[in-house]
């Protein structure tokens, strides 16, 4: 599958799964120094691939597709030029933005979220589309593969785009939990100590 039919068919799963309604989210993904993305105000289950706009990493100037590449782009150039992603997805996924609207972080209450890297930062709030707020999650994504963006939603980095996609699903599943958690009592969150004894359990596995 090519890299805008990838783009197409995750779009599609997106809106299928309740991840984004409409045009409200996008999604990237990058080989060498060209950025395929999601398209300006396309709904993102009826994409085609000729419609995905190809974009320079270094000048965010359009080298194929038909359409205006998504108005997130700046934040999407800014996140592989200074992490190892090669994909990128952003949603307005609803647990994902009641915990982005009300909190600061998600604190890790299941230690799944170590595939994210532990606490998930919020990043400070900025208009889309603006360099700020390509500056501010760049800054809460450091050493995580997500962050929540605040009264906004939330963006994944993968090193496919399969990845991606996997990391956003756990991050609106994550926010899901504690958010319904919240709503019964207080969650427990899990202790440093709790989380090493789960790196360690991973890495050293008992035998079969
Ligand atoms: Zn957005």
């Amino acid at each position: 599958m090519s890299l805008r039919e990838q783009l197409c068919e995750y779009g599609r799963r997106a809106v299928e799964l309740g991840l984004v309604i409409g045009t409200s989210g996008n999604l990237s993904v990058r080989e060498g120094d060209l950025v395929t993305v999601t398209p300006s105000g396309a709904p993102l289950d009826r994409l085609t691939p000729e419609l995905c706009p190809v974009v320079d990493l270094t000048t965010g100037k359009r080298v194929a597709g038909e359409l205006r590449p998504s108005s997130e782009t700046p934040m999407h150039l800014a996140i592989y030029q200074t992490t190892d992603a090669r994909a990128i997805v952003h949603t307005h996924s609803v647990f994902g933005t009641v915990v982005a609207t009300t909190m600061t972080e998600l604190p890790p209450v299941h230690y799944n979220a170590l595939m994210l890297g532990g606490v998930v930062k919020v990043a400070e709030y900025a208009t889309y589309g603006t360099p700020e707020l390509a500056a501010n999650v760049r800054q809460a994504l450091e050493g995580k593969r997500a962050a929540l963006m605040a009264n906004h939603g939330g963006v994944t980095i993968g090193a496919t785009l399969e990845e991606a996609f996997e990391a956003t699903r756990l991050l609106e599943w994550l926010c899901e939990v504690y958010v319904r958690g919240l709503n019964i009592g207080k969650p427990n969150i899990l202790t440093e100590d709790q989380l090493a004894a789960v790196i360690e359990r991973t890495l050293n596995p008992p035998p079969l």
